[in-house]
């Protein structure tokens, strides 16, 4: 399911941003574009950020370490595996990240979900976290750190650093549409954390959208445009 860099643009953005796959998958590209036709109504626009989160989630789990165990079938006992290691825990940007939650839990049940609000701060322009709740037992965890949009990539740096503050050392970013911007700020800052979108796309405008985009995320998942 992982992507082959194909033209000299997927070539020259895999070479810039080792950290970085974009799931090519023909399911997951045509659930993007209808994501971004602008005239996608607000049930479909949700539905479809949830399942494109659970293919993301397929893709961005492929490495997670695996346990033998012994399994009782009801003909005979044999070794099968499980997800080694504490419970993976998702952790939602608000608002926009909660589109992608469910999507991810119907693919791995047991999770555990925290959530970061950040707001940005009126005279310095930085995000300041205005709530955080993630599990105790942070530095044993794999975090899925979910946002629909890398923009400019404030949000994803500032949420990574509350988490890593918080004792995570293994921490993946999923989202739908990555900018440039956005994922060269994310590298730089935290180049141990793999990223994992549905698109890179060309740029951020002046206003900090990203284009082409699909609008505001948050907006459109909520209908509060
Ligand atoms: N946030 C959004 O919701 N959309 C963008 O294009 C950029 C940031």
């Amino acid at each position: 399911m992982a992507t082959t860099p194909a033209s000299a643009p997927e070539r020259d953005a895999a070479a810039e941003f080792p950290m970085l796959s974009v799931v090519a998958h023909p399911l997951v590209q045509h659930k993007l574009s209808i994501l971004r036709d602008r005239a996608t109504p607000t049930k479909i626009f949700k539905e479809l950020v949830d399942e494109i989160a659970t293919l993301l989630a397929y893709e961005a789990t492929i490495d997670l370490q695996l346990d033998d165990v012994s399994v009782e079938t009801p003909l005979e006992r044999t070794m099968g595996h499980r997800v080694a290691g504490k419970k993976l825990t998702l952790v939602p940007i608000l608002r926009a990240g909660l589109g992608m939650v469910e999507g991810i839990l119907r693919l791995v049940p047991a999770a555990r979900v925290g959530h970061i609000g950040l707001y940005r701060d009126h005279n310095t322009l930085e995000p300041v976290d205005y709530y955080f709740k993630v599990p105790g037992d942070a530095a044993e965890r794999d975090f899925f750190l979910l946002d629909p949009m890398l923009a400019t990539g404030g949000s994803a740096v500032s949420a990574i650093a509350s988490l890593k503050r918080a004792g995570a050392t293994r921490i993946r970013f999923l989202c739908l549409v990555a900018a440039p911007e956005g994922v060269r700020r994310l590298t730089n800052a935290h180049p141990d954390v793999p990223i994992f979108t549905a698109s890179l796309d060309r740029e951020l405008n002046t206003q900090g959208y990203i284009l082409p985009g699909l609008g505001d995320a948050g907006d459109r998942l909520f209908g509060t445009r």
